[in-house]
């Protein structure tokens, strides 16, 4: 079975070969012309997805070492995301699928961070067995999911305002980093004081998450000290940026532990953009440790948006005989 992925729902065009569930190929091209505005520019970005889509799928196609005739479907991400920049891909995917007369398949974008742990690189890697809790962290959403099979998943819990990504670019934002913040943040606490500043915690019952006091929070840390010294953000930003993800952290691992508990699970595993993030990687993987549960983190290529996980996510669809038909739209909005 050879799956080509397609994904195009934010502002990375990507287009990914699986064969067999082994990834053959997995090319990104991110946009750059969002940078100067401190956010993603939807027209700006369905504008770029078409200029990328045909070099983009056209290389993983040539890296995959495949013949487009040898495909067995084609995956797209059919939401959610911006509908512009969806639509780009969905159109691709059904046209190319007409063209050489393979079947296409809608994957959830938020089902393809999830399942982002089945891409393997090489035949012997280990994946995660059913059930598992995954900790989906990214720029749209947090939630944790008990994850019963690749088409079963359960929210057991999410967040009520922004997410995680959000807290992190928000706050990178206010700090006068360059977006997304995430990454930068993730680069400056490597040599802060996590310690230094404290930043107010959500008090909520049950298994949401809640990242808006925070941000407000961390924003009338800076107000006021920028008042008693102008420059007090430059003097500190490593602290800043070390307080701000550990108290991201906390949050983030407090609800995990009680979801662990709940359910008595073995595996725990994380997805989505902030996946990328050292600090949080090291704490799921800490904390794993001495729980004795097994942890998955991915490599850092398929924890932002990536083809592999729709192509993977896809994969299952074809096991289970799931296609879409070509009059299907895609939605901004959807749930897992
Ligand atoms: P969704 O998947 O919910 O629709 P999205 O596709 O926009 O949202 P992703 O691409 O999965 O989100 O993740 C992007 C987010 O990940 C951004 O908020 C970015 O700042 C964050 N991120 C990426 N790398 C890091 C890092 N090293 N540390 C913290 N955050 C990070
Ligand atoms: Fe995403």
């Amino acid at each position: 079975i050879i799956i080509l992925g397609i994904e195009s729902s934010c502002d990375d065009t990507s287009a990914a070969v699986i064969r067999d569930g082994i990834l053959l190929s997995n090319v990104i091209a991110s946009q750059k012309v969002h940078e100067e505005y401190g956010g993603v520019v939807p027209e700006l970005a369905s504008r770029a997805h078409q200029q990328n889509i045909v070099p983009v799928v056209d290389t993983a196609i040539k890296r995959a070492g495949i013949d487009k005739h040898d495909l067995s479907a084609i995956a797209f991400t059919r939401g959610p995301g911006l509908l512009g920049s969806l639509l780009v891909g969905t159109s691709f995917a059904k046209g190319l699928s007409l063209g050489l007369g393979v079947p296409i398949i809608d994957v959830n974008h938020l089902h393809g961070h999830v399942l982002s742990h089945f891409i393997r690189t090489e035949p012997d890697d280990v994946v995660p067995e059913f059930p598992y809790i995954c900790l989906l962290i990214s720029g749209g959403n947090s939630q944790i999911i008990l994850v019963k099979s690749p088409s079963d998943m359960e929210v057991l819990g999410q967040t009520i305002d922004d997410a995680a990504g959000e807290a992190f670019d928000k706050c990178a934002k206010v700090m006068g980093l360059p977006y997304p913040g995430g990454p930068h943040i993730d680069r400056l606490a490597a040599e802060g004081d996590p310690k230094r500043f404290k930043f107010a915690k959500p008090h909520i019952a049950g298994l949401d998450y809640s990242f808006s006091g925070l941000k407000t929070s961390f924003l009338y840390t800076l107000r006021d000290n920028i008042k008693l010294d102008p420059d007090f953000i430059e003097k500190n930003k490593a602290d800043l940026a070390a307080s701000l993800q550990s108290t991201i952290i906390e949050i983030l691992l407090d609800k995990l532990r009680k979801a662990v508990d709940m359910t008595g699970v073995k595996t725990v595993a994380i997805g989505g953009g902030v996946s990328a993030n050292s600090g949080v990687r090291k704490a799921v993987a800490d904390y794993c440790e001495a729980r004795n549960l097994t942890a998955f983190i991915p490599q850092r290529t398929f924890t932002t948006d990536n083809a592999a996980m729709v192509a993977i996510a896809g994969h299952f669809k074809y096991l289970d005989g799931i296609f879409c038909n070509y009059d299907e739209a895609p939605y901004a909005r959807v749930k897992i």
